[in-house]
């Protein structure tokens, strides 16, 4: 925290700034998450939404730096920007070559990492008890989301890892790139006839535009479960799938939004926050928001 003398002598209390750059950024609920993880650990800063097209990113983050701003967080379409923006990268920012948080160093430098496949992680196997190791795994889609969650879902030593995407050459490529490190391969969806999975992860974007990507009818394991990375106060199309195909739990990405929030947090302020906590809180929030809620049915939507 900083302070600054006013001509009337009064001394003001500066705290440190921080905000999520976006676009669109209107309904982003980073600044609520940060805002309460600082309250619950008695931290003081500031964050802050700030729609930033992705031509006056640079520009933006110029300035936002300039202006003494301590950490940035990145989302759509800004990702790659951010990544390319950054000096230094942390070894999972440079695999993932899309990053969520940029942070100034003591040396003035910036220092840029992707939280987003940690955050997912975390929400799979600590807040939802989900196993990866010895899973076949499937993540429809092989953008910047997807490249981001790869590395950190191979750690867990799944059987399987397979990505389907629309652009078929997209997710084959995507996959070459991470040979090295487990089992992965590339298709489109045409190709999953007749192969199933434990977990399948939706990172397309596809519930934005209310679909799913076409999907062949077997194949979700017998108590498979899915995961939307997308999230929103309905159950968005593929939780609908999931529930429709009888996965013994289909979730959002709400969590794995608090987690990354989370781990940028961390790194920002050297503290963990409550998670669980700020989760239960966005929950309450959207079931109170959404009263008209039609789904009936005993399988998990969180
Ligand atoms: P990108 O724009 O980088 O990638 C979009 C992907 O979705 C591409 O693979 C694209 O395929 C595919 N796609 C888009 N529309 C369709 C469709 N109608 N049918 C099939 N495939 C489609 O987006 P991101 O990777 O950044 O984000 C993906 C999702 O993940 C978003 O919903 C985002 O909100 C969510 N997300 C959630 C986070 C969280 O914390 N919960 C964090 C990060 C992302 P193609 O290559 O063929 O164009």
């Amino acid at each position: 925290m900083g302070s600054l003398e006013s001509k009337k002598g009064i001394t003001m209390t500066i705290s440190d700034r921080y905000a999520v750059f976006g676009q669109p950024i209107k309904h982003s609920k980073s600044p609520r998450i940060h805002r309460i993880f600082a309250e619950q650990t008695g931290q003081s800063l500031s964050y802050d939404a700030q729609e930033v097209p992705a031509k006056q990113f640079s520009a933006a983050t110029d300035v936002f730096f300039a202006e003494g701003g301590k950490g940035l967080n990145c989302t759509v379409p800004l990702k790659e920007l951010a990544w390319a923006y950054a000096g230094k990268k942390t070894a999972r920012a440079e695999l993932s070559k899309a990053v969520n948080t940029l942070t100034v160093q003591p040396d003035g430098s910036i220092l840029s990492d992707n939280t987003d496949g940690c955050g997912l992680v975390s929400d799979l196997m600590i807040n939802h008890g989900i196993s990866l190791a010895g899973a076949r795994i499937l993540i429809l889609g092989a953008g910047g989301a997807s490249r981001g969650i790869i590395a950190p879902i191979l750690e867990q030593s799944p059987q399987s890892l397979v990505i389907a995407n629309r652009t078929i050459d997209k997710a084959v490529n995507l996959a070459s790139e991470f040979h090295d490190k487990g089992r992965v391969s590339g298709c489109g969806f045409a190709a999953l006839n007749k192969q199933q999975f434990d977990l399948i992860l939706n990172a397309t974007s596809a519930s934005l535009s209310d679909s799913v990507p076409p999907l062949p009818e077997h194949l979700l394991a017998e108590n498979g479960i899915c995961y939307d990375l997308a999230y929103g106060n309905q159950p968005t199309p593929f939780v609908r799938w999931g529930i429709e195909h009888h996965a013994a739990k289909s979730l959002d990405g709400l969590g794995m939004l608090v987690e990354q929030a989370a781990e940028a947090f961390f790194i920002w302020r050297g503290v963990r926050p409550d998670t669980q906590a700020v989760i239960e809180v966005l929950n309450a929030e959207r079931k109170a928001s959404s009263p008209f809620e039609t789904i009936t049915t005993n399988k998990k939507y969180v």
